[in-house]
């Protein structure tokens, strides 16, 4: 009770902080004691200039130079190298997002040179960074990366971004970072605990200036997850994250711009260094579909659907080898002991369950939600499973050929 008053308390002091700037956006003041305010001033215009030059930013040339804001989180001692976070500050009003990127910078005689995450540079600049600026960790995460277009994994190998087992509401269905944008990278969520937890392991990074409200993830295995709205997070300045690692809890901060009209999280994913699309994609045993406007859509589990303002149920992070029994909204799937339809029936897999495929072999072909194949599945000793009826992500064998 004393805490819902505080955060009636908290609501209306913002409010009446917030109102004379109603209307006129107020920028935040880049705020740093870790280099000189000379070098600082220097360092962001270096970074405007290669954000402008790489159309990095959604928005125009003006707007990137009057929202900047230049955050730097390391500096070597001698002053050669900086590490930090560059962000497009948003105005305070609906559907408006931040954009951010982390960039690394070195002086070269009199001139910064910056590299944004994404970029070629940064790959290469963050293996040569001293260790002061980036750790042995962020350099083997960062090695994985890179600025080519590939074809994004099919598996991003994430939870839903709250304890495994506890179901929260989906409050927006899929949307973009900016709300209205293409690609609909996002998901808002609230409800539980409100305790928003890390949805895979990672080096965690403090987007805003202040160190509030956004985080992001990234992950090894190419993915990122951005987290936004947060009250009281973690300070984690790249520090290695373990899934499931309490980050923050759902809130309303708009500390890089932005807006939030209720508690929640604005949870996106980003792969290669930039926000795709979450559409036909699984995090948490949920496998999200776009609807044809922003926070439209819906989610499935197996058959079972569920729309905005509904609950999703955190099953956690699939295994790569793991799948999702979608029997297609009728009956129990049958498992066989061979690979076809030929093999007696030995058991029944009910829509929903996951299932862990030991290695797959060829046999009868059937067409599923997702994909016709002929590939079986072994789940168990002796059970066998049509792939058709699996959702892995792909249409090709997640497992190894059977021996
Ligand atoms: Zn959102």
């Amino acid at each position: 009770m004393r805490k819902k008053w505080m955060c009636w308390f908290i609501g209306l002091a913002l409010l009446l902080v917030l109102m004379p700037t109603v209307g006129v956006p107020v920028w935040e003041n880049v705020t740093t004691s870790k280099i000189s305010e000379d070098d600082l001033s220097k360092l962001t215009e270096a970074v405007t200039k290669e954000m402008t030059q790489q159309k990095k930013a959604s928005v125009s040339v003006a707007d990137v130079k009057s929202r900047m804001q230049v955050n730097v989180q390391r500096k070597d001692p001698d002053k050669k190298w900086v590490f930090g976070t560059a962000v497009i500050q948003a105005p305070k009003e609906k559907d408006a997002y931040p954009e951010g990127w982390l960039y690394v910078a070195k002086m070269e005689g009199e001139e910064w040179q910056v590299a944004l995450e994404g970029s070629e540079s940064f790959q290469n600049w963050m293996q040569d960074a001293p260790s002061t600026i980036v750790n042995s960790n962020e350099k083997k995460v960062f090695a994985n990366r890179s600025s080519d277009v590939k074809v994004m994994a099919d598996q991003d190998q994430l939870r839903l971004p709250f304890a495994v087992g506890a179901t929260w509401t989906l409050t927006g269905g899929p949307h973009g970072y900016s709300g209205q944008n293409t690609p609909y990278s996002s998901l808002d969520l609230a409800g539980g605990n409100q305790q928003v937890l890390a949805a895979g392991s990672g080096n965690a990074y403090a987007m805003c200036g202040n160190g509030l409200g956004w985080i992001r993830i990234i992950h090894a295995n190419g993915f990122a997850t951005d987290y936004y709205h947060l009250w009281s997070n973690i300070q984690p300045n790249g520090a290695w994250v373990d899934a499931g690692t309490f980050l923050g809890y759902t809130g309303t901060d708009v500390s890089c711009g932005g807006y939030a009209s209720g508690r929640h999280v604005h949870f996106a994913l980003r792969y290669n260094n930039a926000y795709v699309s979450i559409n036909g994609r699984e995090m948490g045993g949920w496998v999200f579909w776009a609807g044809s406007n922003a926070y439209e859509g819906y989610a499935m589990h197996g058959s079972t659907v569920r729309y905005p303002g509904q609950g999703l149920y955190n099953y956690g992070a699939l295994a790569p080898n793991q799948g999702i029994v979608d029997v297609m909204g009728s009956g129990t799937l049958n498992v066989r002991s061979g690979p076809g339809s030929n093999y007696p029936i030995v058991g029944t897999k009910n829509d929903g369950e996951i299932v862990t495929i030991a290695c797959t072999a060829t046999g009868t072909t059937y067409t599923g939600r997702s994909k016709t194949t002929n590939i079986w599945d072994r789940i168990g000793n002796g059970q066998w499973v049509s792939d058709a009826y699996v959702w892995t992500g792909s249409t090709s064998a997640v497992a190894p050929t059977c021996n």
